[in-house]
């Protein structure tokens, strides 16, 4: 795992002029004093601040060296901050590890550092388009929770405090992001929701693989031994068949699916092997569509990988947060949580 680590530049004084007034946009002024400020740093202790005034508007304004602002904190101290709770301390620890290099800072300016990235982060990814979204859901800290994933840059796009189980949210949260980000495939487990919603909000569908295969494997090995022996033949059949994913798999299986003898028993009796087999080998045809949609779209993976990993991280994180303020706050957390590692 790589982390990126880039922190701004803070420089002790400003080197050019202003180009424009923050405030009428004229750009023609007079020098009006410098001061000196105290600032929190790692390294620069304090800067010098130079004053302006407008001759248009005739207002006063300061300029700040680069990686400074009005805030105390400079933008270097505000990312270290960031990055420090990232990797997992606590805003506590961060604060402790700074002040053996002389920096003293309040454990809530650290986490506010972190809120603030948050949102920059949410306002950066308003209204990016992505072509294609990983989703999937999870359980944090008792809640269940939403996660889209840009598959484009392998990026988190949004989270959002949803059960997966509630198919009518999270169709109204799928349905904000295909308008906001142009959405046009999303790529999901083979939970049965997902297939609807998809054709609600006519998305392009791609189930994740591994899903299908691990539990199309399981179900099949249980078969093998229960199975009358000249129905055998077809569990090798439905091996390949998912191993391969051609794209007429799914007529070929609704071909094999009438060759099948129909069901006997009645509904509320357990169904014969033989049977669930008919009924699997349905299921497989039926959502076959939804195997090979990676096919018809370079920018598709056949798998829903990068959104399990994007959610371990995300989970990691706030398995050693404790007291988040509130569900916004640890969204903007998880947020942030989920840049720092590619
Ligand atoms: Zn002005």
């Amino acid at each position: 795992m790589k982390i990126v680590l880039q922190l701004p530049q803070v420089e002790r004084k400003k080197n050019a002029r202003p180009s424009k007034c923050p405030y009428c946009k004229g750009e023609v002024f007079q020098r009006w004093g410098t001061g000196v400020r105290r600032i929190k740093d790692t390294k620069v202790r304090s800067i010098k601040v130079s004053r302006y005034k407008c001759t248009s508007c005739r207002r006063t304004f300061r300029a700040y060296p680069k990686g400074i602002s009005h805030a105390q904190q400079s933008a270097r101290l505000k990312k270290l901050c960031v990055i420090m709770w990232s990797l997992g301390l606590s805003h506590r620890s961060a604060v402790l590890i700074l002040s053996v290099f002389g920096v003293s800072l309040s454990h809530m300016s650290g986490w506010r550092d972190v809120q603030r990235e948050g949102k920059d982060i949410q306002q950066k990814l308003k209204w990016r388009s992505v072509r294609v979204v990983g989703v999937d859901g999870a359980w944090m800290h008792g809640k269940g929770i939403m996660v889209a994933v840009d598959l484009g840059n392998g990026e988190l796009l949004a989270l959002a405090e949803i059960d997966e189980k509630e198919k009518g949210a999270v169709e109204a949260w799928l349905k904000t992001l295909k308008q906001k980000h142009k959405i046009g495939a999303i790529v999901t487990d083979d939970l049965a929701s997902y297939k609807e919603i998809a054709n609600e909000l006519e998305l392009g569908h791609q189930i994740c693989q591994f899903h299908v295969r691990r539990w199309v494997g399981k179900a099949l090995k249980v078969l093998e031994k229960e199975l009358p022996p000249e129905w055998l033949y077809v569990i090798p059949k439905l091996q390949d068949l998912i191993n391969d994913l051609p794209v007429n798999g799914g007529k070929v299986l609704y071909e094999l699916w009438k060759e099948m003898p129909g069901r006997t028993t009645k509904p509320d009796e357990k169904r014969t092997p033989l049977e669930k087999l008919r009924d699997l080998v349905l299921r497989l045809s039926k959502d076959w569509e939804s195997y090979i949609e990676f096919y018809s779209d370079p920018g598709i993976p056949w798998t829903n990988n990068r959104t399990e990993q994007i959610i371990g991280r995300v989970k990691n994180r706030a398995k050693r947060v404790r007291g988040y303020k509130s569900n916004q706050g640890q969204l903007l957390g998880s947020l942030v949580a989920s840049q720092f590692w590619t």
